[in-house]
C-alpha cells in the first residue's frame, strides 16, 4: 500500500499519523528531504503556519515539497496545512511563504478574536454519513477559488455561514478545521482514497 508522510516541523502531527494508521496505510513523519522522497503523499498538520514556513525553509524542505505537489504528489493540509497549500494568503508574515499548489486565497485567522475556537456541523460533498463534528481553531477560511477548484464544504449558519472551509483541486485536499483531532476518519479516507487513486 501507499506510504503517506506527516510533516512533521511542528503542529499536531502525532494525530494525522494515528489516523492514518487507523485507514490502513504506512505512515511516516517528514522532516528531511530524504524522508520525503520516500513518502507518496504528504499531510501538511495544524499548527502555525508562519512556524511551518520557517522551519520548512531552516530545514531545506520548502523547495522540495513545492516541487513534488508541482509534479503531482497528493497532499492534505488541515488549518496550517490548508495555508501552506494556499497559492494566496492574506494576513500572513510578511516573510511567510507556502508551498502553494491549490489555486486559492485563504485569509489566515480570519474567523476573529471572539471566536478563536469553535465547533460546528459541516457536510463535505463526496463524503457520505452525518455532517462532520468540525473543529476551528484559530483558522483561515477561503475567500476566493479558482475554475479548477472544487469548494466541498461551508459553514452551514451563523455568522459565518457560507464561508469556504473545504476544498479540492485535483490531488490536493485542504481543510480548515481539524478531523485529526476528533477521531472521524472520513477525511482522511478520502486522502486515501486520492492517493491510492494517484499510484
Ligand atoms: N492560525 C494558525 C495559522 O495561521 C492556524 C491554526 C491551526 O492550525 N489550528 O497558521
Amino acid at each position: 500500500g501507499p506510504t503517506v508522510g506527516v510533516l512533521a516541523l511542528q503542529g499536531d502531527v502525532r494525530e494525522h499519523l494515528r489516523a492514518l494508521v487507523e485507514c490502513g496505510v504506512n505512515a511516516r513523519s517528514v522532516r528531511r528531504p530524504e524522508e520525503l522522497d520516500a513518502v507518496d503523499a504528504l499531510i501538511i498538520p495544524g499548527g502555525e503556519s508562519t512556524t511551518i514556513s520557517k522551519l520548512a525553509i531552516e530545514f531545506g524542505l520548502a523547495d522540495p515539497v513545492r516541487k513534488r505537489i508541482g509534479e503531482g504528489m497528493p497532499a492534505y493540509g488541515s488549518c496550517a496545512g490548508m495555508i501552506m497549500l494556499a497559492g494566496e494568503v492574506l494576513d500572513g508574515r510578511p516573510d511567510q511563504e507556502s508551498f502553494a499548489g491549490i489555486d486559492m486565497t485563504v485569509r489566515r485567522n480570519a474567523f476573529g478574536r471572539q471566536v478563536d475556537s469553535f465547533e460546528a456541523p459541516v457536510r463535505l460533498d463526496g463524503v457520505g454519513g452525518p455532517a462532520f463534528h468540525a473543529v476551528f481553531i484559530r483558522a483561515p477560511w477561503v475567500e476566493r477559488v479558482g475554475g479548477d477548484v472544487q469548494v466541498i464544504g461551508t459553514i452551514e449558519d451563523g455568522p459565518a455561514a457560507g464561508r469556504i472551509v473545504a476544498v479540492r483541486q485535483g490531488n490536493l485536499l485542504a481543510t480548515a478545521f481539524h478531523p485529526e483531532l476528533t477521531g472521524d476518519l472520513r477525511v482522511h479516507r478520502l486522502f486515501v482514497d486520492l492517493v491510492r487513486e494517484a499510484q
